[in-house]
């Protein structure tokens, strides 16, 4: 179903309203994790002011360490919602355990997101299969294109074919970046499949100095999109902060890729 022979033209998924995989390019960005009311509001309406398509926001955090923040669950998810209805954004955050669908159902997410430690997750990926949200599917960190496209198909074999994929790099020996970001695997997925796929140069580089220019590169490589992490003082993040780039760099991201196509 994720297959172009199955379906020969692009998939646009519409995202309550954004539409993604058209001619405009979306833009999502907020910070890696919800970490208080003043926080998420500040950089949503940041990232409203330069004209972000929609607001993302972990609430649950898939951490490496048990030790670190988890995120602010149930309580960061009404922080993000209330900021998003402030500025009039669709959200975005990840989902990672099947127990919460009632919850992201209740308080209308408009798009889940299965984050790269779950992409193999096949009772995950077959259970938001089963709903009638849209779905935005992060490539695992060491999944080869075949299986990345493989988990979009866990998902649409059980009726929900509103599918966008994220490439947000990969593991390989190199150590100067966080992780490598792999280009060309948005080339070869627009050939093979009909599913948007955006990128997110945050977490596939580490370090904000990056993320201008390999958000630049995606687009030129084919993206429809971009997602990427902004923070309103980034030393200080909870989580990711290294990564995470000021509203003004993330202002000034805007007008340079608006230089290559109209923002959604
Ligand atoms: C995220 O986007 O918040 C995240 C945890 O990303 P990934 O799953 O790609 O590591
Ligand atoms: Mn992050």
């Amino acid at each position: 179903r994720a297959s172009r022979s199955f379906h020969p033209q692009n998939s646009i998924i519409d995202v309550s309203g954004v539409k993604v995989g058209g001619k405009k390019l979306v833009v999502m960005a907020g910070p890696c994790s919800i970490e208080t009311p003043e926080q998420i509001h500040t950089v949503a309406q940041a990232v409203k002011n330069s004209g972000a398509s929609l607001l993302r926001g972990g609430a649950f955090k898939p951490r490496t360490s048990p030790y670190s923040f988890q995120g602010l669950r149930e309580k960061g998810l009404d922080m993000l919602i209330e900021a998003a209805k402030d500025v009039q954004l669709p959200v975005v955050t990840e989902l990672m355990s099947a127990d919460k669908i009632g919850t992201f159902l209740e308080k209308k997410v408009d798009l889940i997101q299965i984050g790269a430690r779950n992409m193999q997750n096949f009772d995950l990926l077959r259970a938001v299969g089963r709903l009638n949200v849209p779905v935005l599917l992060k490539r695992g960190l060491s999944a080869t294109i075949d299986e990345w496209l493989m988990s979009a198909e866990y998902i649409m074999s059980e009726g929900n074919q509103n599918v966008i994929l994220c490439e947000r790099g990969i593991r390989t020996f190199e150590k100067a970046t966080r992780n490598t970001l792999d280009l060309s695997a948005v080339t070869v997925v627009k050939r093979r499949s009909h599913l948007p796929v955006i990128v997110d140069p945050s977490h596939a580089t580490g370090h904000r100095w990056m993320v201008e220019d390999m958000a630049m590169a995606a687009i030129a490589a084919g993206a429809d999109g971009i997602m990427c992490e902004v923070h309103n003082d980034p030393e200080h993040a909870w989580c990711d902060g290294a990564e995470s780039i000021t509203p003004e760099t993330f202002d000034h991201l805007m007008g340079r890729l608006r230089q290559l196509a109209p923002i959604v």
